[in-house]
């Protein structure tokens, strides 16, 4: 069994809906997860703060303007008035529900429930879209297999249990959509898995049914050497390892949601990236086993702040460093990268709602400086520890550029280099002229 998954642009509008459902509709038993329609989710956010702030003829306003859209679909994506009907009074249901948060108290739990509605609707307008062409397919409720733990992790023994006990009930079908992003948490309230959560459905349920493979259906080609939104001449990747992957979603590169890799490679399944505007496209594959041994890709990370704390007390001390990751802990605050000598101590990290806490606690080492707008330029490869000239090859192509830390050796997949924000387009840039082009002639 396979699962593939489709983003939000890929079920943007009636015409997309069709191609869908014609890369679907062909022998083989799958799974299909489906995004929200693009934007959608963006806007589902956009109405919960209005109704988090009270402001409830503003999201009465937003509702409506939402509704069109949906309108306008189900006019061009069916051809039978059975199902014009059926679509109008799915759409109708869908917008008296969320109009009906305007009527009463909101509380946070109930966002959760208001987030959910895109992919509540894609998936039913996908689905009575198969069953007007007459191709035989089920609607999977993700709520009611998908769930996170306490801790806001996909607890993958429910997922399966659950999924198994779902597809048992439907033994002659070999399609079943289901809703990307959506689950429940451990009180059985609705839940997500975070924005751009679709994919980590995807690999998820694939995880789940142990499928011979996961298929992640974008806008784009597969992984790409380089941000094609700053460099000319990007490439897809052809193959990369899981953990090559990993590194590159973590670090920038918006085709995959970063924690999505983990399920698919703990159960050895291969992912692909395709595209659903060019199908025949080769795309990426992701899987165990890497190709060759060289710079592959590099992406980059913005926004990221450098903290830099300066002491004395490392000097030969042991201990240190362990109090200085305490703090970070505390605050459930990941670090990205670290140098360090033998008297201060360079860091990165991502996430700042708790930055003022941290900062005064780390003063009691010693003296703390934080820069930011910094960016993580990560080069990810298979760079193997006896091979020599990788380094060279990085550092030549960024002699113009201001380097603040290095990180080498961390695992043999990724070098990452953090220089100013401002820096990033010339970086991206310079690696692509004195490596990518090097490479391919
Ligand atoms: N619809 C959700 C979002 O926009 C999940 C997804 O598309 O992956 O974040
Ligand atoms: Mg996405």
């Amino acid at each position: 069994m396979e699962v593939l998954k489709f983003g939000g642009t890929s079920v943007g509008s009636a015409e997309r809906m069709k191609s869908v459902a014609g890369l679907i509709n062909n022998p083989g038993k799958k799974i299909v997860v489906l995004s929200a329609m693009s934007g959608t989710t963006d806007w589902l956010v956009k109405i919960s703060n209005a109704l988090l702030k009270q402001e409830t003829e503003n999201a009465v306003k937003l509702i409506n303007e939402l509704e069109p859209r949906y309108r306008k679909t189900v006019e061009e994506l069916y051809s039978t008035k059975e199902y014009i009907h059926k679509g109008n009074e799915l759409i109708t249901e869908h917008f008296n529900f969320l109009l009906s948060f305007t009527r009463d108290m909101f509380t946070p739990n109930e966002e959760k429930t208001i987030l959910a509605e895109g992919e509540l609707l894609s998936t039913a307008l996908v689905q009575y879209y198969l069953e007007e062409q007459k191709v035989s397919s089920v609607l999977l409720p993700a709520l009611n297999f998908m769930r996170i733990d306490n801790e806001g992790e996909p607890d993958l023994p429910y997922i399966e249990e659950h999924l198994k006990k779902e597809l048992a009930k439907h033994p002659h079908i070999n399609l079943f959509i289901t809703q990307g992003y959506i689950c429940r948490n451990p009180f059985g309230q609705v839940d997500n898995l975070k924005r751009g959560g679709s994919d980590y459905t995807a690999s998820l349920v694939g995880a789940a049914i142990y499928a011979t493979e996961v298929q992640i259906w974008t806008d784009i080609d597969g992984m790409h050497n380089n941000d094609p939104r700053y460099v000319q001449g990007t490439y897809p990747i052809a193959e990369l390892s899981f953990d090559e992957a990993a590194e590159l979603a973590y670090f920038g590169a918006k085709i995959l949601h970063p924690a999505c890799i983990l399920p698919a490679q703990k159960r050895k399944i291969p992912v692909r990236l395709l595209n659903t505007m060019q199908p025949e496209a080769k795309g990426t594959l992701i899987s165990q086993a890497s190709q060759g041994h060289d710079i592959k890709a590099v992406a980059a990370k913005d926004n990221i702040t450098v903290i830099k704390i300066k002491s004395a007390r490392m000097l030969l001390a042991y201990g240190f460093l362990r109090s200085v990751f305490e703090v970070f802990e505390r605050y459930k605050t990941p670090i990205d990268m670290i140098t360090t000598s033998e008297v201060a101590i360079s860091l990165t990290i991502d996430e700042t709602i708790h930055i003022d806490h941290i900062l005064e606690e780390l003063k009691n080492f010693g003296t703390v400086e934080i820069e930011m707008n910094q960016t993580i330029i990560c080069i990810v490869g298979d760079f193997l520890a006896e091979k020599h000239g990788y380094a060279l090859r990085i550092f030549d192509a960024m002699k113009d550029i201001p380097i603040r830390m290095i990180s080498y050796g961390g695992s043999t997949n990724n070098i990452s280099v953090l220089i100013h924000g401002d820096d990033k387009k010339k970086a991206l840039i310079a690696l692509n002229e004195g490596v990518f082009k090097k490479v391919k002639s």
